[in-house]
């Protein structure tokens, strides 16, 4: 399993892993270098604050102008025959949506081009005329000033696009966990306790909360010095202040920074890492609070880092218990990972 998304691994995938140990090597003692790196760790499905950076810098360059083609490069892409996709073409962009961990592009008619970018799936934007083309290249949406590219890095083709007819195909494609700017406190609670979840797999979870995925949530309970395997029905009240705080600050902070930096220029570089994140993809480096070595939890696709001494009362949760439970055979999932701390 591992070996396989090694070699799923591309050029591209393994860009952020060169950032993160050039910008180590830079700063630290080689001593302070992660054991083993694992350059796959570092890429997730954009989230939110990715998101709202992809919207901040497609508004200014597609709104109001008309889609003169789609063109695809691999016939698994479009998942929707109804509406067919030469029905948007010709029509102009009205508005820009995010639904989840998707970008929704409306235009006249009613109609809706829906991007699920998935882990490796990125945008470009490219000048008129610009040659497409390469192992990764997925699909070009073309307008007069401009041309919208999606990539997918590695072998797996998981990204998609949907066309939709009207506001209620969009709600089918919305998992319908909160928008927790919209939400009061009480309804954060709610929508985290509905189940009896650890903190990470909740604050993850699609129908739970909306556009959180790995990166953020491990910079969330950071923020709110909490273990992501704390059970969502033993929280404390003054801990879910805390948590909630820190969920609408962190990623306003990061929306905010993203948003700026695609207000100069398109986010060609998204990545589940970035050099001033605290914890998410920190592996053995200090904490920016107490200076402790930021720990792991891994399983085969992912890794969640935090803090024993600002999240688990110095409890490191980590691979060795896990391991001698399990031998080498590591949860694949975070569910997986849930049902065997619950044991
Ligand atoms: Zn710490």
């Amino acid at each position: 399993m591992l070996m396989l998304a090694i070699l799923a691994c591309t050029k591209n995938i393994c860009q952020a892993q060169r950032l993160q140990l050039a910008a180590v090597r830079g700063a630290q003692h080689k001593s302070r270098l992660p054991d083993h790196p694992r350059p796959c760790k570092l890429l997730s499905v954009p989230e939110l604050p990715d998101i709202s950076a992809y919207l901040t810098a497609l508004e200014s360059r597609i709104v109001g102008q008309p889609i003169q083609q789609v063109r695809l490069a691999s016939p698994f892409l479009l998942r929707t025959v109804e509406p067919p996709l030469a029905s948007i073409e010709g029509k102009r962009v009205r508005e820009l949506r995010r639904i989840g961990k998707r970008i929704a592009i409306g235009v006249e008619d009613d109609l809706w081009l829906v991007l699920h970018l998935m882990i490796a799936g990125r945008l470009h934007w490219r000048a008129v005329g610009a040659e497409l083309g390469g192992r990764n290249y997925l699909a070009s949406t073309d307008f007069p000033n401009g041309s919208l590219v999606l990539t997918e890095a590695g072998a797996k083709r998981r990204a998609s696009l949907h066309v939709i007819k009207g506001e209620e195909g969009l709600h089918e494609l919305d998992p319908g966990g909160i928008d927790v700017f919209a939400a009061s406190l009480a309804d954060f609670r709610a929508a985290l306790t509905a189940e009896n979840r650890t903190l990470k797999r909740a604050l993850t979870d699609p129908r739970i909360l909306s556009g959180i995925g790995n990166a953020y949530s491990d910079e969330i309970l950071h923020a709110a010095q909490l273990s992501p395997i704390n059970l969502t029905r033993k929280i404390a009240p003054e801990q879910w202040e805390r948590l909630f705080t820190a969920t609408r600050e962190t990623l306003q902070r990061w929306i905010d920074q993203l948003r700026a930096e695609a207000r100069s220029s398109f986010p060609e570089k998204v990545t589940a890492f970035r050099k001033d994140m605290a914890v998410h993809g920190r592996y053995g480096q200090p904490c920016p609070r107490c200076g402790e070595k930021i720990q792991r939890i891994r399983y085969a696709d992912n890794e969640t880092n935090y803090c024993v001494r600002c999240q688990t009362g110095g409890k490191v949760l980590a691979d060795r218990s896990l391991s001698r439970l399990l031998g080498d055979d590591w949860p694949r999932t975070l569910d997986e990972l849930e049902a065997l701390k619950r044991k």
